[in-house]
């Protein structure tokens, strides 16, 4: 494997899901919420950020896929959906990175008939130089440049997930 380097240290990482936390909580007070987790990426996140949320939590997993290796297809499919209803629930989409915008473009749409009361979105990142699709992203952990990142949840051809920081390839 090709070198890795740390671009966000652990502790840095989970300040920052800390704050994350706090607004949350703050803005669904006494709210149940169901945390839409995109499969793979977002499982370490969905967990380190609900872990420090007080509300009642229901976590639900969709699983979508845009990229081979380090290039987007810019295509979209969907692989697994939701089973439990979510009509009239207070949805977050949790997402690892936000890139060029298109895969939660695609679940917006795709969501749009399921009812939801409100859907937001959670991503620990986003390059918003990459923004094909104009989105607003309600909560965004750390805003990064151009770079092919990796760990806490982001793979390289399904592996680096686990590290437990975010790296990048030189
Ligand atoms: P988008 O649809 O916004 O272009 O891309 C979102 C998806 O692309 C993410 O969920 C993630 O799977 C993948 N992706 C985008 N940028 C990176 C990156 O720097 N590293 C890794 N490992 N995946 C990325």
């Amino acid at each position: 494997m090709e070198n890795i380097n740390v671009l966000i240290n652990k502790a840095r990482i989970e300040k920052r899901i800390d704050e994350m936390a706090k607004e949350i909580e703050k803005d669904y007070e006494g709210k149940e919420i169901v945390f839409l987790g995109i499969l793979k990426g977002s499982v370490p996140f969905m967990w380190e950020l609900s872990k420090r949320i007080k509300n009642d939590i229901i976590f639900e997993f969709i699983e979508v896929s845009s990229y081979k290796g380090t290039e987007s297809t810019g295509t979209i499919s969907l692989h697994k959906d939701i089973k439990n209803s979510i009509e009239g629930k207070d949805v977050i989409i949790v997402e690892d990175i936000v890139d060029t915008g298109k895969t939660i473009d695609f679940l917006l749409k795709h969501l749009q008939e399921k009812g939801a009361n409100s859907i937001k979105i959670a991503t620990l990142l986003s390059k918003p130089s990459r923004r094909v699709i104009e989105l607003n992203v309600d909560y965004i952990g750390f805003k990064i440049e151009d770079k092919f990142v990796v760990g806490y949840g982001l793979d390289y051809d399904q592996k680096l997930r686990n590290l437990p920081y975010i790296g990048y390839i030189e």
